[in-house]
């Protein structure tokens, strides 16, 4: 007898490793689109320092993205 999948236990969401929640990039704005990018690259290559700047810089989309 085969027992059925069972779904009692939500699935595990990893952390994110600065600690904070991560923004997300607004659609049709390229300055989002960039930092995402950036963002991206930088984790990939451990530079925690520019994915927490990204995110900042993200986070201000509403008063624009200036460095
Ligand atoms: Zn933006």
């Amino acid at each position: 007898m085969t027992e059925p999948t069972r779904y009692s236990e939500a699935p595990v969401v990893l952390p994110d490793r600065t600690g904070y929640s991560k923004p997300t990039p607004v659609a049709g704005c390229a300055g989002c689109v960039e930092l995402a990018n950036v963002r991206d690259r930088a984790r990939a290559g451990g530079d925690m320092t520019t994915v927490s700047g990204c995110n900042v810089l993200m986070r201000k989309h509403p008063e624009g993205h200036s460095w």
